[in-house]
């Protein structure tokens, strides 16, 4: 026998804690659920085969931020996986409402999700399985904490490849993560808090559940391939076309990114998070730059506008 291994477990300790969940509510199989009851079959090629779309919006002073084009990104992966859902964009709009209303939480971070499902005779066909659309909404989460959002990031640029557009569609918001979280582990490794990865050119391509931004000489550059096309780096582009700000999408090489005035990644996870140290070298004078600065409190500021947020209707 190894002797490193533990002994099993006693039977009750490997009762389920409820607590351990985040308090929010669930939409699954047609029910609101508390989170801690929101489960599916281990069968689900969701989970078998990461053969799964999703999308995650978030809610802040109880207004939906942009929900129109989360939902939009979201029909469009369905349709490139050949999923169905019994739900039209207006139906999946009430759903996250309903799960937001429910679990009265005034800034959430929401996701609507479908995976393939299982087929009833465990058949190998895709095409036998019944899709699976889910919901929930748990509390507002970012990438960078308190902390973090105040110094910068520390960021490491991994050597890993983020899968390659010709493999998995990045248009497809997916779970097609172990790329990701081993960059995130090298970062570890090397001090650093997050990683960024890198396309198949060796340019930089995105982080695990961000985009990047380069600001030079007032002129903000993000990279164009091999990443999601998130709704928060579209979002920067808004804001720059109202400020007059110069912003394109191109390949951003690892010594621009390193020599650049600022940078900055951009996530519904917490907006707009600036990075002042890269592979233990500051950026710049290791401060947060001004643009960054505009651009974030400008985000913040949307999210009170109508034209860029509905409200939540808590009943
Ligand atoms: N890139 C990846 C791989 C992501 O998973 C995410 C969000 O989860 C993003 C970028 C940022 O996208 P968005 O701004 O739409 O949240």
């Amino acid at each position: 026998m190894d002797k490193t291994a533990s002994p099993l477990p006693a039977i009750e300790s490997r009762h389920v804690d409820p607590h351990a969940y985040p308090a929010g509510v669930a939409f699954l199989d047609g029910q609101y659920l508390p989170m801690s009851q929101a489960k599916i079959s281990v069968l689900d090629w969701g989970f078998l085969h990461s053969d799964a779309t999703y999308d995650t919006v978030h809610v802040w002073n109880g207004r939906f931020f942009r929900l129109d084009l989360h939902i939009e990104r979201f029909f469009g992966g369905l349709e490139r996986l050949r999923m169905s859902i019994p739900f039209s964009r207006e139906q999946v709009s009430e759903i996250l409402q309903n799960c937001v209303a429910l679990s009265g939480h005034r800034a959430a971070y929401v996701e609507m999700l479908c995976t393939r499902g299982a087929s009833p005779t465990f058949s190998r066909d895709p095409r036998d399985a019944i899709n699976r659309f889910m919901a929930f909404a748990v509390p507002f989460g970012s990438v960078a904490n308190a902390e973090q959002r105040q110094r910068g990031l520390h960021v490491a640029i991994s050597d890993r490849i983020r899968i390659p557009p010709a493999s998995v569609d990045p248009a497809i918001k997916n779970y097609h993560w172990l790329d990701l979280v081993r960059g995130l582990y090298d970062a570890y490794d090397r001090n650093a808090e997050t990683a960024l990865l890198l396309d198949f050119n060796g340019n930089v391509a995105e982080g695990p559940g961000f985009n990047v931004f380069a600001v030079k000489n007032g002129r903000l550059t993000t990279p164009a391939i091999g990443v999601l096309a998130g709704i928060t780096r579209r979002t920067v582009f808004d804001l720059c076309a109202e400020l007059g700000l110069d912003c394109t999408a191109a390949d951003v090489s690892v010594p621009a990114l390193k020599e650049a005035d600022e940078v900055f990644i951009t996530s519904t996870a917490g907006g707009i998070m600036p990075v002042t140290i890269i592979d233990g070298a500051a950026v710049a004078d290791g401060k947060i730059g001004p643009v960054t600065k505009r651009l974030e409190k400008l985000y913040w500021d949307k999210h009170e506008d109508p034209a860029w947020s509905s409200p939540v209707h808590y009943g």
